[in-house]
């Protein structure tokens, strides 16, 4: 078969996946229940459904900080906290990718879902070649396309809870403008970087969205999912690479083994180079309690401040 046919087939299947994968039931919350017990999958989701629901929900996050969603399998008590929630926020685009039977089972349920892959703008989303043509999902990495995922969230809830409906979106609005200035934050802190010198690379192929909205040319050592593990080729690839534009530093993911990063380097300098490692990024996860890091904001505001101190001459 054709490389380019190959591709083709492997977009109509994850295609055929997606939308199965992502179905929504609408169940409405009666009004005066009490807050609504929302379910969010991963830190960031929760983090969002926190915001954006505000005082009107209560929201419990199933996967907890330096957690890898790509190999996360739900518990039984997962389950049952999914099945007697009034809404789920998951990612979608096989983020969470052991649970796309399970979402589409809370659906037939009757559980409300919201599933952030359909608040996307389909043409923004990045297809990795790599990966045989699915889609990327890791969205969270470009704020304005955060900024949809933000909106997609409040829209359900005030779906669900239409009595609080004029509270979401007062939260949505408040919120939107806070993401505007974090926007404009990494973009100022990015320029600080000579083009030349905005070169990220990490464990895994998180950073494309990152790479593309904030000009940062980005290489990941596995794949968009952490599922396969890196080979001695790719490694020793990516180490030529280093040596051969001499980039000042690499970065180790808070949801992934540092290992591969710390062979990555071992094989630098094998080749006669030093490459250090400027740092730990939060990929996958947003920072844990007590490391000051806990929201989507700082996390962000974090991330771009290692990359750059690091990459800075
Ligand atoms: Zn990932």
């Amino acid at each position: 078969m054709s490389r380019k046919l190959k591709r083709m087939l492997g977009i109509v299947l994850s295609l055929i996946l997606l939308t199965a994968g992502c179905s929504q039931t609408a169940g409405k919350k009666e009004s005066g229940e009490g807050s609504l017990n929302v379910v969010a999958t991963t830190t960031m989701l929760a983090d969002l459904a926190g915001v954006i629901g505000g005082e009107h929900v209560s929201v419990n996050g199933l996967m907890g900080p330096g957690i890898d969603p790509h190999l996360y399998q739900a518990s039984a008590g997962d389950v049952e906290r999914m099945q007697k929630a009034d809404v789920v926020v998951y990612n979608g685009l096989h983020l969470e990718g052991k649970m796309s039977e399970l979402f589409e089972n809370l659906s037939a349920q009757g559980i409300f879902t919201i599933c952030i892959e359909k608040s996307m703008d389909r043409s923004r989303l990045l297809i990795s070649e790599d990966d045989g043509g699915v889609y990327d999902p890791h969205i969270w990495f470009d704020v304005t396309l955060w900024k949809q995922a933000a909106q997609g969230v409040a829209e359900g809830f005030a779906q669900a809870d239409p009595e609080h409906g004029n509270s979401y979106i007062a939260n949505l609005e408040r919120y939107l403008a806070e993401l505007d200035e974090l926007n404009a934050y990494i973009q100022k802190r990015a320029a600080q970087l000579p083009k030349g010198q905005r070169v990220l690379i990490t464990a895994h192929d998180a950073f494309q969205y990152f790479g593309n909205a904030y000009g940062f040319e980005v290489r990941g050592l596995q794949g968009i999912s952490t599922d396969s593990e890196a080979g001695t080729s790719d490694v020793s690839a990516l180490a030529s690479f280093i040596v051969e534009r001499r980039i000042k530093a690499i970065f180790v993911e808070s949801s992934v083994p540092p290992k591969t990063i710390q062979a990555l380097q071992a094989a630098v300098k094998a080749q006669g180079f030093d490459v250090a490692i400027g740092g730990e990024l939060y990929s996958d996860s947003l920072g844990g309690e007590g490391s000051g890091d806990e929201t989507y904001i700082k996390t962000f505001r974090s991330n771009i401040d290692t990359i750059v101190d690091a990459l800075k001459a």
